[in-house]
């Protein structure tokens, strides 16, 4: 599932194909994907116009466009930016295609789940999404301070809490197992339980985890060494200790960690 270092990747796939030039045609391939737009009027809003740029907040692209627009876009489970060459097939699951004069951008989306809307506006606070979510994590101004100002006021657990889109937005259930992982702390652990130290490293590893993860494309898989990501399956071991991951279901999902490494 897309999450903050994923949709960072798929930020750059747009920056990189779709900025600066104006848009031929625009291809809605399933209108179940839009959501507060009809598929007529949102490729005619964006038929000939120009992306400028592309922000991220949470697990959400913000595309402006130079008619005062943003187009929004969300990822759910499987969604994904895929471009294609001039005179290439739609890739599989393509539900929505920008056309420009040398390729296509192409939203796809496996499982349905997530959107495509539009917005006659630049206010990120105008769009409800995203005027609900939390500080962003990489974000300078997220202090330590602000961090643990954030994960107070709960009873619920580390897994949980990092979790949380209102409290901090773009984590979800894979990188909040990674963040545990990296910081030594069970995720299963209540968050008032938590030391002045362990928070700190819940924190600090936090970022860590997030900006090593953007630096590699959220491709974690080639470093089996460093991250708990890709041992998260049946019988997978701790890259540090060779210790067999325990899975625990908290809150209605799965969260893998090292019973030995994490306390
Ligand atoms: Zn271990």
């Amino acid at each position: 599932m897309p999450e903050l270092p994923d949709v960072e990747a798929r930020k750059s796939v747009l920056e990189q194909y779709g900025l600066g030039k104006p848009v031929k045609n625009v291809i809605v391939r399933d209108e179940r994907i839009l959501e507060g737009v009809e598929a007529a009027s949102f490729s005619r809003s964006l038929k000939g116009a120009e992306f400028t740029s592309v922000t991220r907040r949470g697990k959400y692209l913000l595309v402006r466009t130079n008619r005062n627009s943003t187009l929004l876009l969300h990822f759910g489970m499987t969604g994904d930016i895929v471009y294609t060459e001039k005179g290439s097939p739609p890739p599989p699951y393509s539900r929505v295609e920008f056309v420009f004069d040398s390729g296509s951008l192409h939203y796809t989306n496996m499982r349905m789940i997530g959107k495509v809307s539009l917005f006659a506006t630049f206010g990120e606070n105008e769009i409800e999404d995203i005027s609900k979510l939390g500080p962003e994590p990489l974000d300078r101004k997220f202090t330590f301070k602000r961090f643990k100002e954030a994960m107070s006021g709960t009873k619920t657990t580390v897994h949980q809490a990092l979790m949380d889109q209102q409290r901090i937005a773009g984590i979800g259930n894979i990188y909040s197992d990674e963040i545990a992982f990296q910081a030594g702390i069970n995720p299963e652990r209540k968050v008032e339980s938590l030391s002045e130290n362990e928070m700190r490293k819940l924190y600090e590893k936090m970022k860590w985890t997030l900006r090593r993860a953007i630096a590699l494309h959220a491709e974690l898989d080639s470093h089996q060494d460093l991250f708990i990501i890709p041992h998260r399956k049946k019988g997978g071991t701790c890259p540090k200790c060779g210790t067999t991951l325990k899975k625990v279901t908290i809150g209605g999902r799965s969260s893998y960690h090292c019973p030995k490494c994490q306390k």
